[in-house]
């Protein structure tokens, strides 16, 4: 745990990091593309429509891309996509899905018109800034702010600020949150389509003590940095997509007494360990440093 929380203090720093520990594989590292020292965030930042190829990801949620995407309708009739201007409401068909059908379930809820949806991918994934994943088209970011109404103009949409559901650094869950949110948690988590949902730690403690029935579904709810603005949906690799690959399966069972670890190291921060690396700056990432066929997506019509 105070490795994690060293790794956590330079985490922080980006909005939105789940996912540290994920290494290249060597297979979709390929000699076609060695050379290419072009910084990938500015070569798939400038590119802002999909790909016409067929729908594929390539690479993992870190390192990756994703060719054939489509977009996240601007509104729907329960959800606003908010922060237009970033044109990062785009993913793989699945995931557009995946976020209507859940958007359907929150306007459910009392309280609730929907959801407010934030960062997905950019038009072809890639990296981007302010954030370590969302590169292959199926990451999304969701506003812990219930919506009051779905007419957002797009001024609104960039001012409009989501709300924080932590006290305590984290350790605990704050009056804006609601037992809707772990409805809407819930049912995202429940979704087979979805992998692993982060939150802060607090967050998954609350819907360890809510939950009295199947707690299967807490396997996927991942306590995270950050994530009390937001809480961020990974789904799986979408079957076929070969070159996709999907994280580590989290450990058996429903993780609950480490996300209690957590909520204790936030109250009682660990001394700090003496034989820690020193924590590396993070590089950025290299059209070299993506799978190969990252470098065709990039450049098709
Ligand atoms: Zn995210």
């Amino acid at each position: 745990m105070v490795r994690l929380l060293a790794i956590g203090l330079i985490l922080t720093l980006a909005s939105c990091a789940p996912d540290s520990a994920e290494a290249p594989r060597a297979s979709t590292i390929s000699a076609q593309n060695a050379g290419d020292t072009r910084n990938a965030k500015q070569v798939f930042e400038a590119i802002s429509f999909a790909s016409s190829q067929p729908t594929e990801s390539f690479g993992g949620h870190s390192r990756g891309c994703v060719a054939g995407t489509v977009q996240l309708a601007e509104t729907g009739p329960t959800w606003q996509a908010m922060r237009l201007s970033r044109n990062r409401n785009w993913a793989q068909p699945v995931t557009v899905d995946y976020i209507q059908d859940l958007s359907r379930f929150a306007a459910s809820l009392p309280g609730w018109e929907g959801l407010y949806v934030g960062d997905m991918s950019l038009p072809r994934g890639g990296p981007v800034s302010g954030h370590v994943s969302h590169q292959t088209g199926l990451d999304i970011d969701v506003w812990m702010l219930p919506p009051s109404r779905l007419n957002l103009t797009r001024a609104e949409r960039e001012s409009l600020s989501s709300i924080s559901m932590r006290r305590a650094a984290g350790a605990y869950t704050n009056s804006s949150w609601t037992e809707e949110h772990m409805r809407v948690l819930r049912e995202a988590a429940r979704d087979p389509r979805s992998e692993r949902i982060f939150v802060f730690p607090g967050a998954k403690v609350a819907m360890c003590n809510w939950e009295t029935g199947d707690r299967s579904w807490l396997r996927k709810i991942r306590p995270w940095w950050g994530h009390h603005y937001h809480f961020h949906i990974r789904l799986t690799c979408p079957r076929g997509d070969r070159a996709c690959e999907n994280q580590t399966p989290p450990p058996p069972g429903d993780g609950c007494a480490d996300a209690e670890e957590w909520v204790r190291n936030i109250l009682n921060p660990p001394p700090p360990d003496p034989n820690a690396p020193p924590p590396r700056p993070r590089r950025e990432l290299t059209m070299a440093d993506l799978p190969a066929q990252c470098v065709a997506v990039a450049a098709s019509e």
